[in-house]
């Protein structure tokens, strides 16, 4: 299986190996077309901050991936909280 060199490619300085490697280990034989991508390539697919090259490869890999499917559903709920916060943040610091 090819999954070992684009999880290298997705590697960043500081990220530990072992990550990836139990990112790898949650689909030893599924149907999945390619490697997972990484935590941080989903928050930015859902934050529409990527390439629509690159958006149209995840929107296909998530499509067949229930686990990074789950995982950006996660991922668009936390910006919503971050959101709201955010909000919440400005219109205290108005009242003040
Ligand atoms: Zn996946």
């Amino acid at each position: 299986m090819v999954v070992e060199l684009p999880l290298r490619a997705h590697m960043l300085p500081g990220q530990s190996p072992s990550a990836l490697l139990l990112d790898a280990a949650a689909s030893p034989t599924g149907p999945v077309p390619s490697s997972h991508p990484t935590e941080r390539c989903l928050s930015r697919f859902v934050a529409d901050e990527m390439g629509a090259r690159r958006k149209k490869k995840i929107i296909r890999h998530v499509e067949n991936c229930s686990a990074c499917e789950q995982e950006a559903a996660r991922l668009r709920q936390l910006r919503r909280t971050f959101r709201d916060l955010e909000r919440t943040a400005i219109a205290y610091a108005a009242s003040l």
